[in-house]
């Protein structure tokens, strides 16, 4: 099978088949990403666990609408980001948005980014790539979020304690 086809199948098979969908309670931060170029709308929420001064992502849920690439993309973020270190997680992010900006000239970690690297070849069409980091960057800006929040409440939880 050639590879393009190989990640073609992988896409398709995460948009028929999408994890992790559905918005779940708990949560710590529910942001609302939009990708007016294609259209694409996404609902992302996502729940730290904070133990041993260290950030986990204990759970990652979304509703989406839009095109197969994004909802496909999102779909295999959550795969990867779900029950992984939020400092490992952000790694994987890095390492997608830069094989996303590569325009197919960067060979992608196939280590880090899994079924990811299936959306190597999206980079090549720039009207894609939005779609593509849709989900990626929803969960770069609610993890921030959900961060700066545990900071507060955890510096609040100690004045009462
Ligand atoms: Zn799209």
């Amino acid at each position: 099978m050639k590879l393009e086809t190989m990640y073609q199948e992988i896409i398709l098979d995460h948009y028929r088949k999408p994890l992790n969908r559905g918005l779940r309670a708990p949560f710590d931060v529910e942001v609302h990403h939009v990708n007016p170029t294609c259209g694409d709308e996404l609902t992302l929420r996502v729940e730290l666990d904070h133990t041993d001064g260290k950030a986990v992502v204990k759970d990652v849920s979304y509703e989406a609408i839009g095109c197969s690439i994004s909802q496909a993309a999102t779909s295999v973020m959550t795969e990867l980001v779900l029950n992984e270190d939020l400092d490992a997680a952000l790694i994987t992010q890095g390492e997608f948005l830069q094989m996303m900006q590569s325009r197919g000239e960067v060979e992608p970690n196939e280590d880090v980014l899994g079924d990811a690297i299936a959306f190597a070849g999206v980079s090549k069409y720039p009207a894609r790539i939005k779609c593509a980091l849709l989900g990626w960057m929803a969960f770069k800006d609610a993890a921030a979020q959900a961060m700066a929040a545990a900071g507060a409440s955890t510096d609040s939880q100690k004045e009462t304690a």
